[in-house]
């Protein structure tokens, strides 16, 4: 009862997608049971064209229930009770009269073949089947009503108006259900597809922002930070610098111990680096081995805190075949200052980097 509830619920917030078996399986069970209503309804009266061939047609749908959803025969269970639906409607109508509702079916019917062709992936055009079925459908209810309008049937004053009424209410009342049920599938299946979609989108948004080898933000979009945190600072004067970390000999440890001993290097260091970062500053790799760190606040802020990741890479190792590899870093920080351009703020981090380099390297410069 509890997976029950789970499943409709997760069928409702469109985190499940409604099965065709689940829903193929309706199908056939619900008009199946309208076959056996009509059966017995005919038997009453004693029509034996109806009830023989609904009859029949009840025990060829319930076949199908137990043998063509096992093999997923959707597209022939589709086909065959669209057109036998059809059929019988215009059958039934020439048989014992317009009056019965029985066309009233073929009005349901267009909507569900559109639904339930737009499902099914053996459709690969989908919308054509259910549109010839359309107008299909729209010639064989004119024709059936024009042929009514000159023709009596075939079967008459068998039951009284009131009897035939109430019929009618029923047939209406089967059509109803079947239009109102399945546009809330529909609509179930909008909603599934549309979260799918989101979440599709959220992925892409996550692969194409980051770096794939450390999961740090790319460079592009550190330039978007940027760009938010430049307006941010004109409009109120906000504090912001940027920190640009240079990995220290790096080419070695790529000769020494191979490149993916070097490519774990960076991972260690882009932890490291993240680990240290508050919610609302960013970091990114910049280029091969350059990391780029966006920092809300002043300059002693961004230094202190450079000061602790270099401190920190310094102390850290990753092992390879046995041996500890340990790296370090050198840092060069920068200031915003109203009215300059990303490019000029990176370069003065840049200048700080260089001077760090060749003052010995493992070193903060702002
Ligand atoms: P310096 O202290 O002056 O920075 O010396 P360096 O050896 O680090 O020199 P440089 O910064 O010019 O060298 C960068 C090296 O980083 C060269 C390149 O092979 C390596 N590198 C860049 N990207 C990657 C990467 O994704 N993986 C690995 N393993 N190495 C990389
Ligand atoms: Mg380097
Ligand atoms: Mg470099």
């Amino acid at each position: 009862m509890h997976n029950l509830t789970q499943k409709v619920k997760h069928y409702l917030d469109g985190s499940r997608q409604l099965e065709n078996a689940f829903k193929y399986s309706i199908v056939l069970y619900a008009v199946a049971f309208v076959h056996l209503i009509i059966t017995i309804v005919f038997f009453y009266y004693n029509i034996l064209p109806m009830y023989l061939y609904n009859a029949l047609i009840f025990g060829i749908y319930l076949y199908m229930a137990g043998v063509f959803i096992k093999k997923k025969a959707y597209r022939a269970i589709y086909l065959f009770s669209l057109f036998e639906i059809l059929f019988h409607s215009v059958y039934a109508t020439l048989l014992v009269g317009w009056e019965w509702g029985f066309m009233i079916y073929t009005i349901a019917l267009v909507s569900v073949a559109f639904y339930m062709a737009f499902t099914l992936s053996q459709f690969h055009k989908k919308i054509l089947t259910p549109f010839i079925s359309g107008i299909i459908i729209l010639l064989c209810f004119i024709g059936t009503k024009l042929f009514c309008v000159s023709h009596v049937p075939y079967f008459r004053d068998f039951a009284s108006s009131r009897a035939v009424g109430i019929y009618y209410c029923f047939n209406s009342l089967v059509c109803f259900v079947m239009l109102i049920l399945f546009s809330f599938f529909f609509v179930l299946e909008i909603r599934h597809t549309q979260l799918h979609l989101e979440q599709e989108k959220e992925t892409l948004d996550a692969i194409a922002s980051h770096d794939p080898l450390t999961q740090l933000l790319n460079r592009r979009s550190m330039e978007v930070h940027l760009r938010k945190a430049m307006e941010q600072a004109k409009k109120s004067g906000t504090q912001f610098c940027v920190i640009l970390g240079d990995i220290d000999d790096f080419k070695k440890v790529n000769d020494t111990y191979g490149h993916e001993c070097g490519d774990k290097v960076l991972i260690l260091v882009a932890d490291m680096i993240r680990s240290h970062m508050r919610p609302e500053d960013s970091v990114c790799r910049w280029g091969g081995e350059e990391i780029l760190l966006l920092i809300n606040g002043a300059e002693t802020v961004a230094t202190a805190l450079a000061e602790k990741i270099r401190s920190s890479i310094e102390h850290a190792s990753v092992t390879e075949e046995g041996t500890q590899v340990s790296v370090t870093m050198t840092f060069g920080v920068a200031s915003y200052v109203p009215g300059f351009k990303i490019n000029k703020l990176i370069q003065l981090a840049d200048n700080n980097l260089y001077i760090g380099k060749n003052n010995g390297k493992n070193q903060v410069v702002s």
